[in-house]
């Protein structure tokens, strides 16, 4: 069965909005997953988001070169087994976007739990009238309202572990580089890279596309308290935590979600889980490092107005 990236990803969220029994379902349909290419593709993109080389991509689709076109369908290699991971990872997401209308919803309490207006959910879903029924789905706007509290996964995740506190002291922001991926799908990649404890970064905040827009997940190292494998510098990684937003910021901007969720991430861990990490720098800023990470357009200057310390030049520091 062939399935475009935008089912794909549909049927992820439906996942994560109701039961086990979808869940399943997904499961079954994911068996030899076929890419249909968007305009903008790349090998390269592709070979990421599903966590397969460019290579072997190439080998299943006979392809010789780099060439693709849009609206080609690709197979993906080997994804039998692997691609029911990112599913089993939104499945504890808190930001859904697809809400299975069940017993006893109403706009009204449908409304309420997403912290969206009656009004804006009609509006999403093409309602004339208030009727509603179950089995139905129904989008749920992305919320306007930056007072949300983007941190429950995390503050949840968290809960269960030892913080190293005295070890973290530094926070360094990246972007992913790419408009694709989540924290699964780059976990596979920095394994295949060789990077034995796997995802670089401790954090991943979602753009909407292959996780929630604003969705914070949190990765093998920190739930591990892991040194990070996210800037070139080991002494760096040994002590910094790396939050990566998904996105490329010399083409696109973050979403308001992601900032929202980058800034309550940031402050959580100053004021109450890692204190001690009071530097705060963008990948680029750090000497040596040789690159324009998190982008033009991450508000890099914004946030250092934000989050340096008076008294406390990064860049020297390092
Ligand atoms: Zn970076």
């Amino acid at each position: 069965m062939q399935i475009s990236r935008r089912h794909f990803t549909r049927s992820a969220l439906l996942a994560t909005a109701s039961s086990t029994l979808l869940a399943t379902d997904l499961l079954s349909q994911t068996q030899s997953l076929v890419h249909t290419v968007q305009n903008g593709d790349t090998l390269g993109h592709i070979a990421l988001k599903y966590g397969v080389s460019i290579s072997a991509l190439r080998k299943a689709n006979n392809i010789p070169g780099d060439l693709i076109r849009t609206g080609q369908r690709l197979k993906i290699p080997g994804s039998n087994e692997e691609t029911s991971s990112p599913t089993a990872n939104t499945a504890t997401a808190t930001i859904s976007s697809v809400h299975t209308v069940v017993r006893g919803d109403t706009l009204g309490s449908i409304a309420l739990s997403h912290g969206i207006s009656i009004g804006e959910l009609k509006r999403a879903n093409n309602l004339s009238s208030d009727i509603i029924r179950i089995g139905q789905n129904l989008n749920i706007p992305i919320s306007r309202n930056s007072s949300e509290d983007l941190l429950n996964r995390v503050r949840a995740e968290t809960a269960r572990i030892r913080v190293r506190a005295d070890n973290w002291k530094r926070i360094v922001v990246h972007h992913s580089a790419i408009k694709y991926g989540n924290a699964t799908v780059y976990d596979r990649a920095h394994r295949k890279r060789g990077m034995q404890n796997g995802l670089a970064y401790h954090f991943v905040i979602g753009n909407g596309i292959d996780s929630g827009d604003g969705e914070i997940e949190v990765g093998p190292r920190w739930k591990k308290q892991l040194l990070g494998g996210h800037v070139k510098n080991y002494g760096i990684n040994l002590t910094a935590i790396g939050i990566c937003l998904v996105g490329n910021f010399q083409v696109t901007h973050p979403t308001k979600r992601q900032l929202n969720a980058f800034i309550q991430l940031m402050d959580w861990l100053r004021g109450e889980v890692a204190p001690e990490a009071k530097q705060f720098a963008g990948h680029r800023d750090l000497k040596g490092e040789q690159t324009i990470c998190p982008g033009k357009n991450f508000p890099l200057a914004a946030m250092h107005a934000r989050y340096d310390e008076k008294n406390l030049n990064i860049v020297g520091n390092l």
